[in-house]
């Protein structure tokens, strides 16, 4: 794959006190790519979208979209030269003009015949072929979106950035949206740049993730490798509720609150690890060889169940499929499935309480 993009020790601050909001960013993104930048808010991600087009100038680090610097020492080139399509929360879609007119404003310095050609063009690749004169306010939310994305295409730009794209829809169009949006970059060829705090979105969305906080990239990876392979534990507990094992390592296991588990890599000494809620799960006591808890909560949701076990004093989060036959007050064991993830802690390990701990809001 040829890397189309390259984001390198990007850094901006706004307040020459304060730490930079851009901290030290680097990510490629690949030909045909689409990589979201996830994290909770403030956390710096449309600040990096933002000077990726041009609209704010870096202080440090480079940009570079098919092999042209566009930021860099010395360099800004402006947001109109970068070749770089937009696509807005609020689609930013002008109410006065029609669906084709709108499409066309965004191919400005051609003959109105090509224009209109090559907007025709786009709205045909966003499914909305016969919807040319219409005015938007007569669209529904994701045909709207749609517009707003076949506007962003006409101009065949070498990459999209999409910011917060899906937030002004309503949860049940979201999902489909997404799902098309997705289909239709893939079909395009396109690569692109997303921002959102939404976990799922990220999840469901992008190729690859890049996970921030506090104006750093803690860990680029696909969606599974981020969910499944947290490498610290803003990262586990920001993609999902989990659950915590202070632990003593010993190459490739753990001496653990629930028993020996094996590991993901090998470590020594004291260590933090995760378990997701599914890669555990329960036993009847006389069964199980890991120790035995107590159920103290249940919630069923149809095609699965998650469980809150005590033992020892601490709880933990279990997730099974819908026909584990528990309920509150039960004795059961605990037996991991998956090995358990060695957390990179920048906290000491000491200072976090084992057990479950809920996702971090975004
Ligand atoms: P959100 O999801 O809430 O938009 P974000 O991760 O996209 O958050 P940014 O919008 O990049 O975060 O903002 C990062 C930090 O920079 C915030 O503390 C914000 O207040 C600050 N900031 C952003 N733009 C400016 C500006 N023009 N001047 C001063 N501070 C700014």
């Amino acid at each position: 794959m040829r890397t189309i993009l390259q984001v390198d020790k990007l850094t901006k601050r706004f307040d020459p006190e304060a730490p930079p909001v851009v901290n030290d960013v680097s990510f490629d993104v690949e030909d045909g790519e689409i990589f979201a930048l996830l994290g909770p808010s403030g956390c710096g991600k449309t600040t990096t979208l933002r000077c990726i087009a041009g609209f704010e100038a870096a202080d440090a680090g480079s940009i570079v979209l098919q092999q042209r610097m566009l930021t860099g020492p010395g360099v800004h080139v402006p947001p109109e030269q970068r070749g770089v399509g937009l696509v807005f929360q609020d689609f930013a879609l002008f109410p006065h003009l029609t669906v084709l007119e709108n499409v066309m404003f965004g191919l400005p310095e051609k003959p109105k015949p090509e224009r209109e050609q090559r907007a025709r063009e786009a709205l045909k690749m966003v499914g909305l072929e016969g919807f040319g004169d219409r005015v938007p306010h007569h669209l529904s939310g994701g045909q709207q979106q749609r517009v707003a994305l076949a506007r962003t295409l006409a101009p065949q730009p070498g990459l999209i950035l999409l910011d917060e794209p899906f937030s002004n829809l309503d949860a049940l169009l979201r999902q489909g949206t997404r799902q098309e949006v997705r289909t239709l970059l893939k079909e395009q060829g396109m690569s692109a740049v997303l921002v959102t705090h939404d976990q799922e979105e990220a999840l469901s969305f992008a190729d690859r993730i890049g996970v921030m906080r506090h104006g750093q990239i803690e860990q680029v990876g696909t969606p599974e490798a981020v969910y499944y392979q947290p490498r610290t534990l803003f990262v586990a507990q920001f993609l999902g509720r989990t659950n915590l094992l202070l632990s003593q390592a010993a190459g490739c296991e753990a001496d653990t609150p629930l028993g020996r588990v094996s590991l993901n890599r090998s470590a020594e000494g004291t260590v933090l690890l995760s378990l997701r809620p599914e890669h555990l799960t329960l036993e009847a006591p006389d069964h199980g060889v890991g120790p035995v808890g107590e159920i103290v909560g249940r919630a069923f949701k149809g095609h699965d169940i998650t469980y809150e076990v005590e033992c020892d004093g601490s709880q933990y989060l279990v997730h099974t499929h819908n026909r584990m036959p528990y309920h509150p007050g039960d004795s059961v064991a605990i037996r991991p499935l998956e090995s358990a993830v060695v957390l990179e802690s920048r906290t000491t390990p000491r200072d976090v309480p084992t057990g479950a701990v809920e996702q971090v809001e975004g």
